[in-house]
């Protein structure tokens, strides 16, 4: 038989697209589909722009993928001119229609799989679960953002003193500047995208700049499946181009997802900026942790942490990076826990079997080795598998911490840190988590019911996950997003979304 592609990873339920990993023959279909779309790409803005194209390469080997030429000053104020001009236009579009071109939109997706998983894969190094994973979330966002559309942006008659007539309308803002990061280049980047556009934004998307072939594909998809071309405009670069458009004087509004730097420098741009004030919507990272207590269940500990920690070697704003076992369990849990790692395929994930894929470049694959040694040279090292040598990979890590307040930065990789705790210091152990600043994601593994309770009440995140993995937020089902220094909310996938995107207008009229 085929190997299974994740044999440990419990898969996402309805994550599938219909794949059933153990049909052999539905799976040489798909991984047909992937081989005949793979090929080179190119990423550009509309308009030309004065730079040289630059080639875009695999984090897998190194590859050339295609090329992509990066905005210039003028072509960055070009995509916000056209998308400005085009924006009463496709504002005034009926809601029904721009929710039928997202449905559209998701349709094409789902029929042109094959092309986004090729470079799901090629370009940011995912493993066939994971592209599917996100192929399967991208589709789910656009009709889930098509239906809660048809909720929002509609007029609504409001009670009020006899003779008057009260009305509250919902429209778009102008034009959004869409701000999106490497690692779910697809699922984050239309999301943003799509949320603006449904509900009568003009958009201009900025790309990370190691994916910005994937969004190209993304943006000429939905230009097919019926968004006029001006009002959804890309714009590739790094990011000074992001700033640039923050800074420009048609930006209505800024989506954002990346790092909370990142979000802090464009939340003071804009309170910086003359004219009109433009929200910021800014999803950004966490230092998750998970607590587990002496009465959760080890073998499930342990499949919930290595998918929560390894998964997409590490690289998801929801992954786990501080467990905290309870002091008499330790010991059995981290033996089991680095058994289960050393069964962890490290490689190629284009290859089916192989858990863990390369980390996005070799900027970030120097920072997480550094670190890893450091942990080494300071004796705090448990486990660290091995990596292939060629690309950019990274083995999975275990570090031993003395206290969960020595971890305050997000390291964004297969890095795991573990500390222990007492009996009786459950609430302080939450206070010193709390204490760091973030709120993302947390998780709990106990049998303890009234613990499950006050977990659910208090734990200081905003996605809370008892007794399961960490990630893979599922759209309406499990609206996504934190607060503090992880984000500004609304939660993407969930009811609040789209309102953010929208201006109201209350009309009153003397009848
Ligand atoms: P990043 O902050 O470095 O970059 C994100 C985007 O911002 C990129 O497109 C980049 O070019 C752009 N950018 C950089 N400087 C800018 C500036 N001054 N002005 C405007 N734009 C600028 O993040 P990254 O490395 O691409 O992504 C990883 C980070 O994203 C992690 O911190 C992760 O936790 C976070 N993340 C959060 C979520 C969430 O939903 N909360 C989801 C995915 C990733």
């Amino acid at each position: 038989r085929l190997p299974l592609p994740a044999e440990i990873y419990e898969p996402l339920r309805g994550n599938s697209m219909g794949v059933e990993f153990g049909d052999r023959a539905a799976l040489a279909a798909l991984l047909a589909e992937i081989e005949a779309a793979r090929g080179r790409s190119e990423a550009r803005p509309e308009s030309s722009a004065a730079k040289p194209s630059r080639p875009v390469v695999s984090p897998i080997d190194g590859a050339a993928i295609g090329e992509v030429i990066e905005c210039d000053d003028v072509a960055a104020r070009d995509a916000m001119a056209s998308a400005a001009r085009a924006f009463a236009g496709w504002n005034a579009t009926p809601v029904e229609t721009r929710a039928r071109i997202l449905e559209r939109a998701a349709d094409l997706l789902e029929a042109r799989r094959g092309v986004f998983l090729a470079l799901l894969q090629s370009e940011a190094g995912k493993t066939l679960d994971d592209a599917l994973a996100e192929v399967r979330e991208a589709a789910d966002m656009c009709r889930y953002y098509a239906n809660q559309a048809r909720l929002v942006c509609r007029e609504a008659r409001l009670p009020g003193p006899t003779g008057e007539d009260n009305r509250l309308r919902y429209e778009g803002r102008g034009v959004f500047v869409c701000i999106s990061p490497w690692n779910f280049p697809l699922a984050i980047f239309l999301g943003q995208v799509v949320a603006a556009l449904v509900t009568g934004n003009a958009a201009v998307a900025k790309p990370a700049e190691q994916t910005p072939l994937i969004a190209a594909r993304a943006v000429a998809l939905l230009h097919e499946a019926g968004v006029p071309r001006a009002a959804l405009r890309l714009a590739p670069g790094a990011g000074d181009v992001g700033a640039a458009l923050v800074d420009d004087p048609h930006t209505a509004g800024v989506v954002f997802t990346g790092s909370v730097e990142v979000a802090q420098q464009i939340n003071r741009a804009l309170a910086a900026r003359e004219g009109a004030l433009a929200p910021l919507i800014a999803e950004t990272g966490g230092v998750n942790a998970m607590i587990v207590d002496s009465t959760a269940l080890i073998e499930q500990v342990v499949d919930d942490v290595l998918a929560s920690a390894f998964r997409s070697a590490g690289q998801r704003c929801s992954a786990l990076r501080l467990l905290c076992l309870q002091h008499d369990i330790a010991p059995a849990a981290i033996e089991t826990l680095i058994g289960a790692a050393k069964e962890l395929r490290i490689g190629d994930p284009r290859m089916l079997g192989v858990h863990v894929g390369p980390v996005i470049d070799a900027a970030a694959k120097e920072k997480l080795d550094r670190y890893v040694a450091r942990a080494r040279a300071e004796g705090r090292l448990l486990y660290a598998g091995e990596a292939p040598s060629a690309g950019t990979f990274v083995a999975p890590a275990i570090i031993r911490l003395d206290r969960a307040a020595d971890l305050r930065e997000e390291v964004f990789g297969p890095v795991l840190h573990i500390t222990t705790w007492r009996a009786g210091a459950f609430e302080a152990l939450v206070e010193e988590i709390q204490a760091g600043g973030y709120g993302l994601t947390f998780g709990l593994e106990t049998r303890i019911g009234e613990r499950i309770e006050e977990a659910a009440r208090r734990a200081p995140a905003g996605n809370i996950y008892v007794n399961r993995n960490m990630i893979g937020a599922i759209v309406g089902s499990q609206p996504f997003g934190g607060f503090g220094l992880s984000g500004t909310g609304p939660k993407a996938g969930g009811p609040d979304y789209l309102r953010r995107f929208v201006r109201e207008t209350t009309v009153t009229i003397n009848t």
